[in-house]
């Protein structure tokens, strides 16, 4: 059995792989469960070198990576080669962080006592990445597991295991072994299933939509799985009265339109001061139609295909919706898609008039759609930004400090972008509330979920 990988901007095939049987995923438990006991002895020095030296080997195929990435995500080849540096950023700062796996000496209640607390990896960890960041969102699971003393095993999107297969390749180049870091590849349900009923595997690491992530919270319960969950968002953009209009533009475009605002925490719904919202919106809609569409693989290309017909369809059901609803369209509102060569553009499309009564107000669109509100109070924004199950990435454009630190304290997400459009970094915790997750991961929190707290109680000194 194969699985077909096409690029979503033209439908073409561009490899082909092999999908793994239930007897061969069970296999490379096993093997991922043998692996640990030597892998987890690894000196943490040791481990970090091989760390080390696989970010190397990434940095130096970057161009063969990020062209691999493109041409089954379709994002633009500019945007493939930024994720790889980022995917490199987490090998690299969790192989910093191995070195600082620290235990503690507990002073004791008795002479006769010592208490000491060691942390030691939890195992083999399972995990399940989606296809808008092949890269990274492996790397930023792996890298710490790795660095941990844990054996890993993953299964990547069947939209996008290429780039995922690729970085195993240089893993093992690196000199990691071949069963402390495994890929299969299968169907989510089927994978999933076989991962969250092995006994052998310790936690399950999972990013992606909040429907599946429930699924495998269940699924882990009778195993009493360690579970990390970076789930769906629905993020909130704030202007205040008194922001800076051009920057706040310049940084919402960073946050909307990356990878056709296929991001999980990308500006989902914009909510802009009323006498400042005319002007947001215009100067928006204005930078929205100078992006160019495209394949990503041609330089000038800003926005790509979406990822398949499910989630074009979803897109437009939402402009619809909106239109229908009183929404006035800005600029964009235009699609080229074609259902026989498979591939699906949208074009940035910003909508104004937006009220609650439409579904983009409160689904996640996955796509480059722009939707702009008005409010008249901040207290008012912030009860709208809060009203959603999730709570991942948020954002507000203040010069007030007052009204910032009003934003920031009561706005219920785990990330927040203050004059800031583009947060995320490996040495900062990543992650979400509510409905968006469980866990962080990067930064010094990045490495807790791979770890267990054992306390030693010597007596009878
Ligand atoms: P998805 O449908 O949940 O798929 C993600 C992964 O889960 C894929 O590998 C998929 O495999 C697998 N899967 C599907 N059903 C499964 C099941 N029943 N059991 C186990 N695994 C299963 O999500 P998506 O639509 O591809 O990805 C977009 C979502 O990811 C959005 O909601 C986005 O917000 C979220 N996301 C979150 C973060 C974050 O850090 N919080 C980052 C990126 C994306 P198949 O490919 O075989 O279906």
């Amino acid at each position: 059995m194969v699985l077909i990988v096409k690029n979503p901007a033209t439908g073409e095939v561009v490899g082909e792989v092999k999908k793994h049987s239930e007897a061969e995923i069970m296999e490379a438990l096993e093997n991922g469960h043998d692996a640990f006991g030597q892998w987890s002895k690894v000196n943490a020095h040791e481990r970090a070198r091989l760390l080390r030296n696989w970010s190397r080997l990434i940095q130096e195929n970057i161009g063969e990576v990020a062209e691999i990435m493109t041409r089954e995500n379709g994002k633009p080849l500019k945007e493939s080669v930024g994720e790889v540096h980022y995917a490199t950023a987490y090998i690299d700062w969790f192989a910093e962080e191995a070195l600082r796996v620290y235990g503690r000496t507990i002073p004791a209640h008795t002479e006769s006592k010592r208490i000491i607390v060691n942390r030691q990896p939890i195992g083999l960890v399972a995990a399940i990445t989606p296809w808008n960041f092949p890269a990274a969102m492996m790397t930023r699971k792996a890298a710490p597991a790795l660095a941990a003393g844990c054996t890993f095993i993953v299964k990547p999107a069947e939209e996008t295991p290429l780039t995922m297969m690729k970085l195993v390749e240089l893993a093992q180049e690196a000199g990691i072994p071949k069963d402390v870091l495994q890929v299969v590849n299968g169907e989510g349900p089927v994978v999933g299933k076989l991962f969250t009923e092995s006994k052998h595997v310790r936690k399950i690491t999972f990013t992606g939509s909040t429907p599946v992530g429930k699924q495998l919270i269940k699924e882990s319960a009778d195993t009493v799985k360690h579970v990390t969950m970076e789930l769906g968002g629905h993020a909130p953009v704030i202007v205040a009265e008194d922001a800076d209009i051009d920057f706040a533009v310049e940084q919402t475009m960073l946050s909307k339109f990356r990878n056709a605002g296929q991001t999980c925490v990308c500006a989902n719904r914009i909510l802009v001061h009323e006498n400042v919202v005319d002007e947001f919106s215009e100067k928006l809609a204005a930078a929205a139609g100078r992006l160019t569409v495209g394949n990503g693989l041609d330089e000038q290309t800003d926005i790509g295909p979406i990822i398949n017909k499910k989630g074009y369809e979803k897109i437009t059901a939402h402009v619809q919706d909106a239109i229908d609803k009183g929404a006035e369209v800005l600029v964009g509102h235009q699609y080229d898609a074609n259902d026989e060569k498979e591939y699906y553009f949208v074009y940035p499309t910003v909508l104004k008039n937006i009220d609650e009564r439409m579904t983009i107000m409160h689904e996640e669109t996955f796509g480059p759609i722009a939707p702009i509100t008005s409010f008249k109070t901040i207290e008012e924004a912030v009860e709208i930004a809060n009203d959603t199950a999730y709570g991942l990435a948020a954002y507000f454009f203040t010069n007030d400090y007052r009204v910032g630190t009003y934003l920031h304290e009561n706005l219920n997400f785990g990330i927040i972008g203050w004059n800031d459009g583009a947060t995320s970094a490996a040495h900062a915790p990543f992650g979400g509330m509510k409905e968006s997750g469980l866990g962080r991961e990067g930064g010094t929190e990045g490495i807790e979920p791979y770890l267990e707290t054992k306390y030693v109680s010597i007596g009878n000194l």
